[in-house]
């Protein structure tokens, strides 16, 4: 797992700093190029197979439970309500959602994307192995087990849990599938039709959250997937942040970028001007301080890349904090480096975007 885990992170950074300049470009010629021009078809192919990309680095860090979390307290019954219409589209007309939320369920503390993840990957897995008609009921539940019933039930921590399962009445799973069910690429959906990445990702996902899976399925009787996440206990509540949904706005402050991938750096900087904002660019830290000293008005934001060779992201920041100490600050990297998170969970008021956006 750890070797994995590490070969994942050293594809994961590089390959999406490309795929950044991919989508990115793709995205600004598409704004240049007329609807019906020939081109366009063209370029939309290319920004798709970026995005497809862009989702295998993703799933391969979950698996290495390694993605980069901004963890909040939630009632999974509100994150499952609110997927459920996406989750409808997903397994289509022919099969039947059935939803059945817990009552008086605990909170827990995640990022509210990977439950969409889970849910999404078991609900497809779901679909896939109904033939016609069928059913799918998503659940959820508190459950504690103490020592005793952990001895006797193979597989369970002890423990207080929320339960979030899915189970279907398709096809089942023989013994043979079931060993290999969570193992990167294990697919038994034949080749184009299967990535065998979905239970990979949901297995690193709850393993990053300190939970634990349990597959219960026989061939022709149904599978039920039941995921156990640790409740959430603590006296001090983090503050609990919602998701305003805004539209694309404009703006007209100053961001201080910095970045070491000129190409990205290019490239981001046209995407900001276009939206209206006054762009300063470094291509190092050090000429990033240099730019903040002379500059004689205010500068509002620094996005700046995580890890850069002579100086961290985070150090920069410090720098730039004496200069204007009302500096707002968002890290943007390919991959999570430990100097913002800890274990992938991003530290207390960090800002970070993932690449490739
Ligand atoms: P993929 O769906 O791309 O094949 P997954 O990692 O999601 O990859 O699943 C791996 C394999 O596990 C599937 O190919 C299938 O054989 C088996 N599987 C997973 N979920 C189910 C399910 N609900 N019912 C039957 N088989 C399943
Ligand atoms: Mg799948």
């Amino acid at each position: 797992m750890e070797s994995v885990g590490r070969l994942a992170g050293g594809i994961a950074h590089d390959f999406n700093n490309m795929l950044q300049a991919i989508l990115g470009h793709a995205e600004l010629a598409l704004n240049q190029v007329d609807p019906f021009h020939l081109i366009h078809a063209d370029l939309i192919e290319i920004h798709h197979a970026a995005e497809r990309s862009a989702n295998l680095t993703r799933q391969l860090l979950a698996f290495a439970s390694k993605q980069t979390i901004a963890p909040k307290l939630l009632d999974l019954n509100q994150i499952v309500e609110g997927t459920l219409k996406m989750l409808g589209r997903l397994i289509g007309e022919e099969i039947e959602p059935v939803w059945i939320p817990g009552k008086d369920l605990w909170l827990v503390y995640i990022d509210p994307s990977q439950i969409d993840q889970i849910s999404a990957n078991l609900c497809v897995n779901a679909r896939d192995a109904i033939s016609g008609t069928g059913k799918i009921t998503i659940e959820t539940g508190n459950a504690i087990f103490d020592d005793n019933y952990c001895e006797q039930h193979y597989g369970y921590i002890p423990g207080e849990y929320v339960l979030l399962s899915v189970s279907d009445n398709g096809c089942g799973m023989d013994q043979k599938t079931i060993a290999h069910v969570f193992e990167p690429f294990f697919t038994t959906k034949g080749f184009g039709k299967g990535t065998g990445l979905g239970m990979s990702t949901v297995y690193g996902i709850v393993k990053q959250n300190n939970g634990f899976i349990n597959v219960y399925s026989e061939p022709g009787k149904g599978t039920t997937i039941k995921i156990y996440l640790p409740r959430f206990k603590k006296e001090s509540e983090p503050i609990q942040v919602g998701t305003p949904k805004v539209g694309l706005t404009r703006g007209r402050e100053t961001i201080l970028l910095v970045e070491d991938d000129q190409a990205i750096l290019k490239m981001t900087e046209k995407m900001l001007k276009q939206l209206g904002y006054q762009i300063l660019t470094a291509q190092t830290p050090k000429e990033a301080i240099n730019i903040a000293q002379k500059y004689t008005n205010n500068i509002h934001l620094l996005i700046t890349d995580v890890v850069m060779p002579d100086m961290s992201g985070p150090e920069l920041t410090e720098r730039l904090l004496t200069i204007f100490p009302n500096i707002k600050v968002l890290f943007m990297s390919g991959y999570t480096a430990n100097v913002i998170a800890h274990q992938g969970v991003l530290d207390e008021g960090v800002h970070f975007i993932q690449k490739p956006f």
